[in-house]
């Protein structure tokens, strides 16, 4: 007989663990499972990223990112006190080096002020000179509040506290096949059979491909761009002291060549948005046929292509010569040399594309029967994933009373 559970979670990122943590801290008799289809949990964009807790400036005011990510960013920091997880208060510079950018500096200034950031000032570039003293800039917003973490270990103890809670979780578990009857769902993986009430769909670059399987049609295509890092050896750390970003294009939904101090003293610088021939393809000539023959039959695709074509050759440019990258990097930090960047792991974000081939910015979650489908949750979703765990289980405790 397949195991039987009042819900069970697909993916052991860091939105699916989050999940399922505040489901049962809601509703502890609710019998859980996650499954995950990698050996180790957060394998993919929860173990690939920049490790920022994003203070929610970029944000539109009223947006699910605003409201999560400013939240999810406070209790990020408190649960990573709590338990002891490394957490470094760096605080960010966000910079303009030309003036045609000081009128999107006081956009976003603005924004943030309608966002509530804590401790955000406009600072000119003698403050600027004192706080980074190798950036050049006209002004800057100052961001004192932003840290970073280590989200593969707050992954592990969100993990540790839904088996501690009696959840179960299941790695080397694919869902393979997923099928409604009238009252539940029956789940396959190459090993075992489940049956559950209630879906929820984490699958991050696969939640759509997910949620086809599970019959939903919402019209939205995961398009992976593999964001390729250069490192900075420890020695050179006398670079940047904290974030360092550029005032970012509003049109994209990517914040520019960046310096990302880490945890273990280097400096991350980049990274760039490219196009990813596979969605988990982390090295350059990864390819997946499935992938591909899915992108172009994609209207959804072409139609993106078409709008951003200029800004993906621009990004391209910079994958491929190191040169276009360093330049990139120059106009914050001009004393950056080529030998200061080693090459570094990469990371695919899953950015969900419309059939109109527009790139959706905001976290889109969408039910349908007895099924919760998270079809975006990019960047900052790991900053705001307590909040989005909270969002879920608030939106799902009427079916688990
Ligand atoms: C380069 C980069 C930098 C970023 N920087 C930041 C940052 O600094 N701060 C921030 O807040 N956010 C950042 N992000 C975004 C953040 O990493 C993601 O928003 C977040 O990790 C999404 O988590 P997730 O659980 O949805 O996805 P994932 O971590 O990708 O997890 C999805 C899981 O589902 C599993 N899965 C898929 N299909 C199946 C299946 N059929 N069966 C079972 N399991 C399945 C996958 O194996 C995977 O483990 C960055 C992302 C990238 C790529």
């Amino acid at each position: 007989m397949p195991a039987t559970y009042d819900v069970v979670i697909i993916g052991g990122g860091i939105v699916g663990l989050a999940t399922g943590r505040a489901l049962l801290q809601r509703s502890p008799h609710v019998r859980l499972l996650l499954v995950e289809k990698e050996a180790r949990l957060a394998s993919h964009q929860t173990g690939r990223n920049s490790g920022v807790v994003h203070s929610g400036i970029y944000y539109r005011p009223n947006s699910l990112k605003a409201a999560l990510c400013r939240d999810g960013a406070q209790r990020l920091t408190a649960f990573c006190h709590e338990r002891g997880l490394p957490y470094r208060r760096c605080g960010k510079v966000i910079v303009a080096v030309e003036p045609d950018e000081l009128s999107r500096l006081a956009m976003l200034e603005e924004r943030g002020r309608a966002n509530h950031i804590p401790g955000l000032s406009r600072i000119g570039p003698e403050r600027l000179h004192e706080l980074e003293p190798c950036v050049r800039g006209l002004q800057a917003l100052h961001l004192p509040e932003v840290g970073i973490v280590d989200y593969v270990a707050i992954a592990y103890a969100f993990a540790e506290d839904i088996t501690r809670a009696g959840g179960t979780i299941q790695t080397d578990a694919r869902i393979t096949h997923l099928r409604f009857d009238t009252s539940r769902w029956h789940l396959e993986t190459p090993r075992a059979r489940y049956r559950s009430r209630l879906l929820i769909n984490c699958g991050g670059l696969h939640s759509d491909r997910l949620a086809r399987l599970a019959g939903d049609t919402f019209p939205v295509r995961i398009v992976p761009f593999r964001g390729e890092y250069s490192t900075i050896p420890a020695h050179g750390r006398r670079l940047v002291n904290g974030l360092v970003y550029p005032v970012p294009n509003p049109a994209m939904p990517f914040l520019g060549v960046h310096f990302t101090p880490t945890l273990a003293h280097e400096i991350h610088v980049g990274p760039n948005a490219v196009l990813a021939l596979k969605r988990e393809g982390y090295r350059r000539g990864d390819i997946n046929l499935r992938d591909c023959v899915e992108l172009v039959t994609s209207r959804g695709f072409w139609r993106m292509a078409r709008r951003y074509w200029s800004v993906g050759l621009e990004e391209l440019a910079r994958a491929w010569d190191r040169r276009a990258l360093l330049k990139a990097a120059q106009r914050l930090v001009p004393s950056l040399k080529t030998n200061d960047l080693w090459p570094s792991p990469a990371g695919v974000r899953a950015q969900a594309v419309g059939l109109d081939g527009s790139l959706l910015d905001d976290f889109v979650m969408r039910e349908s029967a007895a099924a919760l489908h998270i079809y975006n949750a990019p960047s900052p979703a790991a900053t705001a994933s307590l909040s989005i765990g909270d969002a879920i289980a608030q939106r799902l405790a009427a079916h688990l009373a």
